[in-house]
């Protein structure tokens, strides 16, 4: 084996002597070197919605390539990023224009500096601070961090991150009294907007905070904290990076969640998990505040060397059609009715204490006490120990800390999903001896 010189994500890197050296995708299977095969559990981090070896995919991208790979946004447009903002700002609702951006964090940070830009351009001068709920996660940038502040992430940057409003919110597996809490957070939360007029805008994940925990909001939530922003005057700011296109069972959550946001923002999915991007959507008024005189300086101070890069675009456009076509939103709830039948299975493992389910996407949380709900914990990452065990049962696993997730693409067959489901019982239960 050959030494390596990659540092990997979010990883401890003295526990892995090496790492599977993916060379090949199968449809939903990845394949390393040695020839061997894991099933995509994760959607290759949360992204992947066909399978990997699309045709109509891999079609779109070598088309396009064969013309033009990337030209700029700047004083230059093309028919791929154009059809596409066409085509977001059909399926989103109340949405009008679309910044592109390489990766959800930087959409998020694009979506914070228009919401401050925006509060001046109408003549407010001290709107400009976000409030949030904690445990929400929106990307690992400095501005994302201070917004989305997951603490066992970020601790360690606290001290150079901006002051925020976070307002208290646990996870429903740590509540006795689901709707009390739920109508007490409201409550903060009209509180804090009623109090403070300097929040420029209040910012959550759409439908579920995922990487802070796996926490699906209830009925009604998101729609009242959309209620409360208008009543305040605060602009919403929704993360659908993770929750959009499909995720929870929607093509767009905040529609399912009878929620009206100012400013949303898509990623991962957005491409099928076929090349980076994201995009950052906003409504007229907010696009509307940034047009003037060349010289009164309204326009946004904000662009990437690969904003809106052609390739990218290419396979968006193909992606999203593909999706109309196959009418995969369909499927995708059958799917997820199918994966909610095979959930109590794993109850039957005693290390299991809770499972949060909506549409294809699972979390299994390990604790070592029912009772007490103890996260399990070994002396290696609970994520190298679950990863390890599943290769043994051909599947692709990783978790969050302690939990468990099933986040496989969109678009995998039910029998793969058993397949998948199978593998992690056998998984859960050996790890659990
Ligand atoms: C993944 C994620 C992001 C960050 O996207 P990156 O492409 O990893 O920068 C932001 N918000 C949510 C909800 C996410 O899941």
């Amino acid at each position: 084996m050959r030494p390596s010189s990659v540092w990997h994500p979010y990883t401890q890197m003295s526990e892995w002597d090496s790492f599977p050296n993916i060379v090949r995708g199968d449809g939903f299977w990845l394949i390393d070197s040695d020839g061997n095969r894991y099933l995509d559990g994760v959607a290759s981090m949360w992204c992947n919605v066909w399978g990997h070896s699309k045709k109509e995919l891999v079609s779109a991208i070598s088309k396009q390539a064969k013309k033009i790979t990337h030209s700029s946004l700047f004083n230059l447009t093309n028919n791929q990023a154009e059809n596409l903002a066409e085509k977001l700002i059909a399926i989103s609702p109340g949405m009008n224009r679309v910044f592109y951006s390489d990766n959800g964090s930087t959409a998020m940070e694009i979506a914070f500096k228009i919401a401050i830009q925006y509060w001046q351009n109408i003549g407010y001068k001290n709107k400009n601070m976000f409030a949030t709920l904690q445990n929400g996660y929106h990307g690992d940038t400095f501005g994302t961090m201070s917004v989305g502040f997951v603490p066992a992430f970020f601790a360690k940057f606290k001290k150079n991150l901006y002051k925020t409003i976070q307002i208290p919110f646990e996870n429903s597996y740590k509540i006795a009294n689901i709707e009390e809490y739920y109508s007490q957070t409201l409550e903060k939360i009209e509180v804090t907007l009623a109090k403070n007029q300097n929040i420029a805008a209040f910012v959550m994940e759409s439908g579920a905070q995922i990487a802070g925990g796996v926490n699906i909001y209830q009925n009604d939530f998101q729609s009242q904290i959309s209620k409360i922003c208008r009543k305040y005057n605060t602009l919403l700011i929704l993360d659908e990076i993770a929750t959009g296109f499909g995720r929870l069972g929607s093509l767009v959550e905040y529609t399912a969640q009878k929620s009206k946001p100012d400013i949303v923002t898509y990623g991962k999915m957005l491409t099928a998990g076929y090349l980076p991007m994201a995009a950052t959507l906003v409504t007229k008024k907010i696009y509307d505040s940034f047009l003037g005189k060349y010289h009164q300086m309204k326009h946004l101070y904000h662009g990437h060397t690969f904003t809106g890069n052609t390739l990218a675009c290419a396979v968006a456009n193909q992606n999203l059609d593909l999706y109309q076509k196959t009418n995969l939103i369909t499927n995708v709830r059958k799917t997820a009715s199918h994966l909610k039948g095979r959930l109590e299975e794993f109850y039957d493992i005693h290390t299991v204490g809770d499972i949060r389910h909506k549409g294809i996407l699972v979390a299994i949380e390990l604790v070592s006490d029912r009772a007490k709900k103890t996260p399990m914990s070994f002396a290696k990452s609970t994520n190298k120990i679950v990863f390890e065990e599943a290769k043994k049962h051909k599947i692709y696993l990783r978790t969050l800390g302690n939990i468990v997730m099933l986040v496989p693409p969109l678009a995998m067959p039910q029998k793969e999903i058993d397949f998948l489901i199978d593998g992690t019982i056998k998984t859960i239960k050996n790890i659990s001896k």
